[in-house]
C-alpha cells in the first residue's frame, strides 16, 4: 500500500519516468508542483504542450527547430561547406558552446549498434549522403561519441563518405573514451575540433 493517495502517486511516478529523476526527486518535484498556484501549473503545462506543438526536425540538418530549416541551416554566415556530424541535438548545443564552430551540422539520431537492433537504416545517414550529392560540401567533420558505437559509426561514415571526394575528419584529442560529448567542457570540445584528423 502506497503512503499515498493515488493522484499523487500517479503524478509522482510521471516525474519518475523522467531522465535522471530517482524516487525521493520525484516525491519532492511532484509536492512543488503540488504547491504551486494554478497559474504556474498552466504556464509548465502549456509550455511543454507548446514545445512538443511547435517543435518540428529541420529538413536539412535533422535538429530540433520552431523553423524549418533551423536558425543554423537558415545562417548565411554559416559554412554550408562542412558538416559536422553529430549523434543528438544535445551535441549541437555543446558543439555550439566553443564558438569555435562556423559550419553546420547534421543530427544521425543515434549511432549504430548491432548489440541494440540499430542499424545504418534506423539512422540519418541516407538523409547526410544525399546532402553530399551536390557537390558543395567540402569536409565532414565526424563528431559520434568517442564509445564503441560511436566509433563505430565513424569507421562506417567514413568508408562511405570518402569515396565521394568529400574530405573527411574525426574529432580526437580531449574527450575520455567513453565520454559523452554532451558534457564535456568548452575547452575540451574545442581542442577535439582543433585536432581532428582525416579517416
Ligand atoms: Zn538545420
Amino acid at each position: 500500500m502506497s503512503v499515498f493517495s493515488p493522484s499523487i502517486e500517479k503524478l509522482i511516478e510521471s516525474f519518475e519516468k523522467l531522465p535522471s529523476i530517482g524516487h525521493k526527486t520525484a516525491v519532492r518535484l511532484a509536492f512543488h508542483m503540488l504547491n504551486c498556484s494554478e497559474e504556474e501549473t498552466n504556464s509548465f503545462v502549456s509550455s511543454i504542450i507548446n514545445a512538443k506543438k511547435n517543435l518540428k526536425y529541420c529538413s536539412k540538418c535533422y535538429n530540433i527547430s520552431d523553423t524549418d530549416p533551423c536558425t543554423i541551416c537558415g545562417n548565411t554566415k554559416r559554412d554550408q561547406s562542412i558538416i559536422c556530424v553529430v549523434e543528438d541535438v544535445k551535441d549541437i548545443i555543446a558543439m555550439e558552446r566553443t564558438h569555435e564552430f562556423k559550419g553546420v551540422y547534421h543530427v544521425l539520431h543515434g549511432s549504430i549498434s548491432p548489440m541494440n537492433g540499430i542499424g545504418p537504416d534506423d539512422i540519418k545517414i541516407k538523409e547526410l549522403l544525399a546532402r553530399l550529392m551536390d557537390g558543395q560540401v567540402k569536409e565532414v567533420i565526424l563528431a559520434t561519441n568517442p564509445r564503441v558505437e560511436g566509433e563505430a559509426t565513424a569507421m562506417y561514415l567514413s568508408k562511405l563518405i570518402k569515396p565521394l571526394g568529400v574530405r573527411v575528419t574525426r574529432i580526437a584529442h580531449g574527450i575520455p573514451v567513453g565520454g559523452d560529448l554532451e558534457y564535456t567542457d568548452e575547452v575540451t570540445l574545442m581542442k577535439a575540433l582543433e585536432g581532428r584528423r582525416e579517416i
